[in-house]
Formats: C-alpha cells, sequence, structure tokens
C-alpha cells in the first residue's frame, strides 16, 4: 500500500465514523508513513513538533486509535506499561522477541509458525483475523555483559 491508499482508507473510515477528517490526522499518517521500526506515541508526538506540525498529544493518541481500527497500524504492548505501534501494510506479517533487559525488539518472520496458527485454527473452526506472538527474554548483547 502506498501513501495515497493509506490516505484513501483513512479519508474512508472517517467519513464512516462520521468523523473530520482533519489535516492534523493526515499529517500524522504521513509521518508514520515515513517511520520505519515501532514507535510510541511520545516519540511521534515528539517528531511532530520537531518538524513544526501542531498537534495536540490529544490529537495523536485519538489518531492512533482510529489508524489501529482501520488496520493501518498495529498496537503492540511489548511488556513496559505504554503501548508501541508500527505500519501494517507494506510488509509480511511478523512477530517479535523483546529483550527484558535492555528494551531492544527483534522482528522475525518464521513460515512453520504461520501454518501452526491455521492448523490451529481449522481444528477450531476459527477464522483467524489476526495474531501476535511475543517472546521475552534476554537478547545475545544483554548475555556477553552478564
Ligand atoms: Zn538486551
Ligand atoms: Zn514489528
Amino acid at each position: 500500500m502506498d501513501s495515497s491508499a493509506a490516505k484513501e482508507t483513512l479519508d474512508t473510515y472517517l467519513r464512516q465514523k462520521k468523523l473530520r477528517p482533519t489535516r492534523e490526522r493526515f499529517l500524522l499518517l504521513e509521518e508514520i508513513m515515513r517511520t520505519s521500526g515501532h514507535f510510541d506515541a511520545d516519540q511521534l508526538f515528539a517528531s511532530l513538533n520537531a518538524k513544526g506540525l501542531k498537534a495536540s498529544r490529544a490529537t495523536v493518541y485519538n489518531t492512533l486509535d482510529l489508524l489501529v481500527e482501520c488496520g493501518l497500524i498495529s498496537k503492540y504492548r511489548f511488556g513496559d506499561s505504554h503501548s508501541r505501534y508500527e505500519k501494517a501494510f507494506g510488509r509480511p506479517r511478523h512477530d517479535h522477541l523483546i529483550c527484558l533487559d535492555c528494551g531492544e525488539i527483534i522482528e522475525f518472520v518464521n513460515d512453520r509458525l504461520d501454518k501452526i496458527q491455521k492448523d490451529v485454527c481449522q481444528e477450531n473452526k476459527f477464522t483467524l483475523h489476526n495474531s501476535t506472538l511475543q517472546i521475552f527474554g534476554i537478547c545475545s548483547n544483554c548475555q556477553d555483559k552478564r
């Protein structure tokens, strides 16, 4: 999905929900399109501010929620108190390894895991929408330091 398709998705969603397609919401989406990897609301807020784009913290939070609802971004809890987000389009489904010492997040893709999930769903006559696997532990760098 490219940037204009993403904007269209958001625009359609806002109309359905009878929400105003404000400039701030689209600027926020543009900023997210430029970001790779995981980010939290505060990081996004800071990078918008650094560029002189005015969006309130409340706008950032509620727009992130909207983007999750319309499937443009994914929301994760990596064990700590705040949520993290990443783009949900233009890349394959992947899972995460999270280091409990340094907070490093390693992404991985494993076809066998995908197959197992499909099998489990089939056995339970369950339709899969999305899933996420998070493995908590200690990364190799931190193991060396111990
Ligand atoms: Zn680590
Ligand atoms: Zn990720």
